[in-house]
């Protein structure tokens, strides 16, 4: 891959090193541009690649990611900080295999029109001020009214984020699923809803239905919507995928095991 940009987390370390990496690429003739690249190197965290995952979304399906992690492993980077001259040997001189992973569709709708976002971690409806009551719908069929501060709908890959510290499974990278958690579900004897979270095969598509989303959120990753105004929110896992630059294996039961 010829044509390269790097995005970099904003502290030192992180910063000298993306320096380091356009420095030493452009020396081997590798060519810097920001436009049109064909890999994306992400320096920081796996925060840093949800960045750099979104700038990229227009052009996500054409595009390899890879990341250098200036923290522990994370689980969109393959090397640790140590390892920036293995990563430049790797990017200069072999060809990756190519991990796809799917992205979920989001979509708000206002009646019969709708607008389509994408989340690669999860995406979640919120009120912190007011308690949400929210109809489920998985496919046609009713599954509950939940009552809380909010359900969470993440992917596999988002199944060590935001998921995991609402008690949600973490998922094996080859199931190919959703999962649905609650944020603070209220249940007693007058409210009650499933209160663990459900995991969902993907060609399902998942629906909030809410009479008010009045003052609620919703947040796709690290960026956010509001909700006024909207009637329903949908989930979907869908055919667009990131592609991520795999040059040596690495577990996954190596990076959870580094993540505690
Ligand atoms: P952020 O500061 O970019 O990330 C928050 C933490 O989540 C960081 O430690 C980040 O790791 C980690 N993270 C991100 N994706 C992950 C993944 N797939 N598996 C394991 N850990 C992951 O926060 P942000 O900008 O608000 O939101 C970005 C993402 O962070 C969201 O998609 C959400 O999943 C996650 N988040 C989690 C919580 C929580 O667990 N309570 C709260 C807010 C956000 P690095 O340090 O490597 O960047």
């Amino acid at each position: 891959m010829e044509r390269f940009t790097v995005v970099t987390r904003e502290d030192e370390l992180s910063l000298s090193l993306g320096k380091k990496i356009v420095d030493r690429l452009t020396l081997q003739n590798k060519i810097f541009d920001d436009q049109n690249p064909q890999i994306v190197i992400s320096v920081g965290g796996d925060g840093t690649m949800l960045h750099a995952l979104h700038q990229r979304m227009h052009q996500i399906e054409s595009v390899h990611f890879v990341g250098i992690h200036t923290g522990t492993l994370g689980f969109f980077t393959d090397y640790e900080e140590g390892e920036v001259d293995i990563l430049l040997e790797d990017v200069i001189h072999r060809q990756p295999i190519t991990e796809e992973v799917q992205l979920l569709e989001v979509k708000r709708y206002n009646g019969d029109k709708f607008e389509t976002l994408y989340a690669i971690n999860e995406a979640r409806v919120e009120n912190i001020i007011k308690t949400m009551r929210i109809e489920v719908l998985i496919g046609d069929e009713y599954l509950e009214t939940f009552r809380g501060n909010g359900l969470c709908v993440s992917t596999q890959i988002g199944s060590t984020a935001y998921n995991r510290s609402l008690r949600g499974a973490v998922l094996l990278p080859s199931i190919r699923a959703m999962q649905l958690t609650e944020v603070a579900g209220i249940h007693h004897k007058l409210s009650r809803s499933l209160s663990t979270s459900l995991v969902i095969p993907e060609n399902n598509i998942i629906r909030f239905e809410s009479k008010s989303y009045n003052d609620s959120i919703l947040c796709y990753d690290h960026l956010h919507v509001r909700l006024d105004g909207v009637d329903a929110v949908e989930f979907q896992l869908c055919k667009k995928a990131a592609r991520f630059a795999r040059y040596r294996p690495t577990s996954f039961i190596k990076r959870l095991n580094n993540l505690y």
